[in-house]
């Protein structure tokens, strides 16, 4: 049996295939007859420049329905797809690149000067455009191709998609995801979130992440389900298409928006089934204040690029605010080196990378002697085997010879009234190695004293764990997919 990814797909699409597989706000509709004769035509594009097995097809696009055209036609021809996030510059760009040697690059048509000359200087042939309002030269040059495309053979542990980890230390590492990798959680994800006949997904995340690309994209896919395609979140925008959906993939900065506009609330789910968040931590306020005023409880879950979806919270069982969950179907996840019920999150499944690219050091690093991938996340079980996610292991401060976890002096921070959030960091100390430092946000009109918020720590955890200093900010660092960015953080209060 064929094994590539995209024929799993085919497999589920509707037997009605004039029917609306992506629609936009714009007034855009594409059948799923149009998703599989215009990727046929860029799979044969693809085809026609004779590119060496195993090639990657590297996209730095903004969101489009062609984009998902792209990464689909990709997946057909049997390359490999590399999504890079759009704020990336030449800098990165050039890493890239150089790592990850593509014979194909496909940019916005307005950086094709400096992205060109980048990808011509690694021994790249082959530079597309392509914008979001379905013009450049890949959409042309597709257009003299057929629409009929048998879709590559691939075994199951061939490569389908490389990942950059957004690398917040060191060198962003690519994580090279096999067809298995992806399929075998692609069906799991189907039957743990009873994806149903008439489900229609609103999808508003980016197409260059494992949330947007895959979670998201691909259960509608496996599920023949309707998508409504926003280019990006937009609130407004969000607010007006919810009604027609029926499922709803955010980062937790998604849900806090939306329970911001005060119109926000029941009215505007009463067709969803299912709201589900991940990719960082939903803070347990508005897991509880999404409750309250769409009677929804949100299902977070947990997983990262290298692994997929690991862990969810139960379809039909209780879903518990500040856990992600239990294991997935089929995976593994243990935790070591523990203390106090807190440890090492390890995993096994079939949905785990077999290696980095290019970086056999790291990978070995990385992998247990008996094959559990070592995630570089820290958490605990509850006595129901809930997992919850106490933070990054190298976030975890180390103060005075203590181990600090800052997600449990977060927790206790937020719940005073009149913060919003916060972030806790370890900062260089001459004494104690690292200092405890809170960076907290207020809500708006609220004033609060350093002094006071240390006192009303100091009566609930012990002292090596109260902040040295507590820095109030107006908001704190967030990358693309909303995971706050304590390195940042680190440096600013050095
Ligand atoms: P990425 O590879 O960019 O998806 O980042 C993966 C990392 O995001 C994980 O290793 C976690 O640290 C974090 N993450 C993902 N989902 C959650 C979640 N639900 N709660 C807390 N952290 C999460």
């Amino acid at each position: 049996m064929n094994a590539n990814l995209y024929a799993l797909f085919a497999a589920h699409f509707p037997a009605d295939r004039s029917r609306i597989f992506l629609e936009t706000p714009e007034g855009l509709y594409y059948s799923w007859n149009d998703l599989e004769r215009a990727s046929a035509k860029i799979a044969n594009l693809l085809r026609s420049l004779d590119l060496p097995a195993g090639a990657r097809i590297a996209v730095q696009v903004e969101k489009s329905a062609e984009a998902v055209l792209l990464y689909l036609a990709t997946l057909r021809a049997g390359y490999v797809y590399l999504p890079l996030n759009t704020a990336y510059r030449a800098a990165e760009i050039d890493y890239f690149v150089g790592d990850a040697e593509p014979s194909v690059v496909v940019c916005a048509p307005e950086n094709f000067g400096w992205v060109s000359k980048i990808a011509f200087q690694a021994g790249c042939a082959h530079v597309f455009t392509l914008d979001d309002q379905r013009h450049g030269s890949l959409l042309e040059r597709a257009a003299h191709h057929s629409d009929q495309f048998v879709t590559v053979e691939k075994k199951p542990d061939d490569l389908a998609a490389i990942l950059y980890t957004s690398g917040t230390t060191g060198r962003s590492k690519g994580a090279m995801l096999s067809h298995q990798n992806l399929s075998s959680n692609a069906l799991v994800l189907k039957d743990y979130w009873h994806w149903q006949e008439n489900d229609v997904l609103l999808h508003a995340l980016p197409l260059f992440h494992v949330h947007g690309l895959f979670v998201a994209l691909h259960g509608a896919l496996l599920n023949g389900s309707r998508m409504i395609f926003l280019n990006k979140f937009d609130g407004a925008e969000v607010l007006r298409q919810l009604p027609r959906a029926t499922v709803f993939m955010g980062v937790p900065t998604f849900y806090v928006r939306l329970l911001s506009d005060a119109d926000f609330g029941a009215a505007h789910c009463k067709g969803m089934r299912l709201f589900i968040s991940g990719s960082a931590p939903l803070l347990t306020e508005t897991f509880k204040d999404f409750i309250q005023r769409t009677g929804h409880t949100i299902l977070e879950r947990y997983g990262m690029s290298e692994t997929a979806m690991l862990t969810s919270n139960p379809y039909h069982g209780q879903r518990k605010g500040g856990t992600v969950g239990l294991p997935l179907p089929g995976v593994k996840v243990r935790l070591t080196n523990q203390s106090e019920g807190v440890g090492d999150i390890e995993v096994l499944g079939p949905n785990v990378f077999r290696e980095y690219w290019r970086m056999p050091e790291k990978t070995a690093e990385e992998f247990t002697s008996d094959g559990f991938f070592r995630t570089g996340d820290v958490g605990s079980f509850d006595d129901e085997g809930y997992l919850a996610i106490v933070g990054r292991s190298k976030d975890l401060i180390i103060s005075g010879g203590f181990n600090v976890y800052p997600k449990e002096i977060e927790s206790l921070i937020d719940e005073v009234t009149g913060v919003m959030e916060s972030a806790v960091i370890g900062v260089p100390h001459p004494d104690f190695g690292e200092a405890v430092t809170a960076v907290v946000v207020l809500k708006s009109n609220v004033t609060l004293e350093e002094a006071a918020l240390l006192r009303d720590l100091k009566a609930k955890i012990a002292n090596f764990k109260v902040p040295k200093r507590i820095h109030f900010v107006k908001e704190l660092p967030r990358n693309a997919m909303g995971k706050v960015q304590k390195n940042l953080l680190r440096k600013e209060f050095a």
